[in-house]
């Protein structure tokens, strides 16, 4: 798995601001839940990893 959500770190209580951050699309998120990655579309840029302020996201090269 290229992207890990820990979700303990995810508030869960907004929209994913992340979901806009993705080029491939490959954030998704149901309601406010903690968001879940489609691995089969990301190509592991990196881009949600930064940008997550919660640290929520963590990218593994
Ligand atoms: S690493 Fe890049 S392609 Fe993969 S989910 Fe994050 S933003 Fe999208």
């Amino acid at each position: 798995m290229s992207v890990k959500v820990i979700t303990s770190r995810c508030p869960q209580n907004h929209p994913c601001p992340s979901v806009m951050v993705c080029p491939v699309g490959a954030i998704q998120q149901n309601g406010y839940d903690a968001p879940t990655i489609d691995e089969s579309k990301c190509t592991n840029c990196g881009r949600c990893g930064r940008f997550c302020p919660m640290g929520a996201l963590v990218v593994n090269k």
